[in-house]
C-alpha cells in the first residue's frame, strides 16, 4: 500500500491521554475513558479539545487492530491510512454516546451543538376542524414548504464533502461576548458563532455546492394527508415522524398537527357526548311538541314528546347512541342530550288566568283564617336581575375597602405596593 515503511512516531501519548498503563486491559481502557470522558463533556463546561483527543485516545486503544498498529508505528501511522478507515476518527459525540446508548447521552435532552445524533425539533402546527370532520372523518390535503438535504452534495455543502473549521470559533460553534454592566461588572454570553451559524465548519467558496450555495439544505415543498379520524378529540396530535426540516448530521423531527375543534353554533361536545339547547313555549312544555333537529351529518331527527307528558324547564332528554362515535370503534356511540328551556309568557290576562285555572290543578288550599290574616304585614314583590344585585354589591364592598385604606397612614404605601 505505501512505497516505504512508515516511520516510528509517537506511540505512548494515547496511553497517557487515558491515564493507563501501556498494558491496560480492556475493561481498564473503558472504565478510564468513561470517567474522563463524563468529566471533560463540553455540556459539563469541559474542554472540547481534550475531550476530542479522549475519544480519538480510546477510539484507537479500543480496536485490537489499530491499537497493534498504533504500539508498533505510533500515532502518524494511523493518520496516514494504515488500519483501515485510519485515525480520522469519528464524532467524539458518537462514541461518547455509544457508551450510554441514544443520543441524549447521561446529561438528558440533545440539544447540544456539535452531537452527532441530536435530534431535530418537532415542527407543531393547529389544524382547525368542524364538529361535523370529527363526527363523520375526513381528510386534509396541506402543503408545507421545509427544509431537505439538499440532494446535489449530500448534505455536506460542498462539492468535495470537506469542511474547514470556522476560523470565527475555532470550530467550536460558540462565541464568548463580554458586556460591561458598570465600572466593575461585566456579563459574560455565550451565543452561536455568527460566521458558521453555530456548525463549527466553514466551506471554501471555491468549493460551495452550486444548489445549496453551500448551506446543506434546500426549501422544498410537501403535501401532507392528514387523516382525521372519525371520533377524535379537541387537542388530539396527529404525527408524521421525521417529517420536520432536515439538517445535516441531526435525526429529522416530526411534523405534528394538534386538532383545533371550530366551536359549532348548535351542538356542543363533551368527550362522547354531545349537548343540543332547545327552547320550548310553555304551551309545548305542557301539551307536547314535535321537531327537527338536524344532526351532523345531515341526518335528520324528529324529536317529539310522549303523549300527555310535561317538560319542566332546565330539564334534560337523553337520545342514546346519537353521539359522538368513539375514536377507532365509530360503530359505537354516546348519548345525544337535549336541555330544554321553557319560555313562559311575561303577563296573562284575568280571562286567560281563569280558564287555566279550570283546567290546571288546584292550587293550594289557604289554611289561614281572617284573623291570621290581620295579623300580617302587607309586602311588595319587587322585580330583581339577582346577577346584576350581586355585582353592585362586590363594586360596593371594594369601594369602601379602598377608601378605608385612604384614610390610613402610610395609606398610599400600601398602594403603591399593590400595584407591584
Ligand atoms: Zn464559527
Ligand atoms: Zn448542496
Amino acid at each position: 500500500m505505501f512505497g516505504r515503511a512508515p516511520k516510528k512516531s509517537d506511540n505512548t501519548r494515547y496511553y497517557e491521554i487515558l491515564g493507563v498503563s501501556k498494558n491496560a486491559a480492556q475493561d481498564d481502557l473503558k472504565k478510564a475513558y468513561k470517567k474522563a470522558a463524563i468529566k471533560n463533556h463540553p455540556d459539563k463546561g469541559g474542554d472540547p479539545e481534550k475531550f476530542k483527543e479522549l475519544a480519538q485516545a480510546y477510539e484507537v486503544l479500543s480496536d485490537p487492530e489499530k491499537r497493534e498498529i498504533y504500539d508498533q508505528y505510533g500515532e502518524d501511522a494511523l493518520k496516514e491510512g494504515m488500519g483501515g478507515g485510519g485515525g480520522g476518527g469519528h464524532d467524539p459525540f458518537d462514541i461518547f454516546s455509544s457508551f450510554f446508548g441514544g443520543g441524549g447521552g447521561p446529561f438528558g435532552g440533545g440539544s447540544s451543538r456539535g452531537r452527532r445524533q441530536r435530534r431535530g425539533e418537532d415542527v407543531v402546527h393547529p389544524l382547525k376542524v368542524s364538529l361535523e370532520d370529527l363526527y363523520s372523518g375526513t381528510s386534509k390535503k396541506l402543503s408545507l414548504s421545509r427544509n431537505a438535504l439538499c440532494s446535489k452534495c449530500n448534505g455536506k455543502g460542498s462539492k468535495s464533502g470537506a469542511s474547514m473549521k470556522c476560523a470565527g470559533c475555532q470550530g467550536t460553534g460558540m462565541k464568548v461576548s463580554i458586556r460591561h454592566l458598570g465600572p466593575s461588572m461585566i456579563q459574560q454570553m455565550q451565543h452561536a458563532c455568527n460566521e458558521c451559524k453555530g456548525t463549527g465548519e466553514t466551506i471554501n467558496d471555491k468549493d460551495r455546492c452550486p444548489q445549496c450555495k453551500g448551506e446543506k439544505v434546500v426549501q422544498e415543498k410537501k403535501v401532507l394527508e392528514v387523516i382525521v379520524e372519525k371520533g377524535m378529540q379537541n387537542g388530539q396530535k396527529i404525527t408524521f415522524p421525521g417529517e420536520a426540516d432536515e439538517a445535516p448530521d441531526t435525526v429529522t423531527g416530526d411534523i405534528v398537527f394538534v386538532l383545533q375543534q371550530k366551536e359549532h353554533p348548535k351542538f356542543k361536545r363533551k368527550a362522547e357526548d354531545l349537548f343540543v339547547e332547545h327552547t320550548l313555549s310553555l304551551t309545548e312544555a305542557l301539551c307536547g311538541f314535535q321537531y327537527v333537529l338536524a344532526h351532523l351529518d345531515g341526518r335528520q331527527l324528529l324529536i317529539k314528546s310522549n303523549p300527555g307528558e310535561v317538560i319542566k324547564p332546565d330539564s334534560y332528554k337523553a337520545i342514546n347512541d346519537e353521539g359522538m362515535p368513539l375514536y377507532q370503534r365509530p360503530f359505537m356511540k354516546g348519548n345525544l342530550y337535549i336541555h330544554f328551556t321553557v319560555d313562559f309568557p311575561e303577563s296573562l290576562s284575568l280571562d286567560q288566568v281563569k280558564a287555566l285555572e279550570a283546567v290546571l290543578p288546584p292550587k293550594p288550599s289557604s289554611q289561614l283564617t281572617d284573623m291570621e290574616l290581620d295579623e300580617c304585614e302587607e309586602t311588595t314583590l319587587n322585580d330583581v336581575n339577582m346577577e346584576e344585585e350581586s355585582r353592585r354589591k362586590q363594586q360596593q364592598a371594594q369601594q369602601e375597602a379602598y377608601d378605608e385604606d385612604d384614610d390610613m397612614p402610610g395609606g398610599a404605601q400600601r398602594v403603591q405596593c399593590a400595584q407591584q
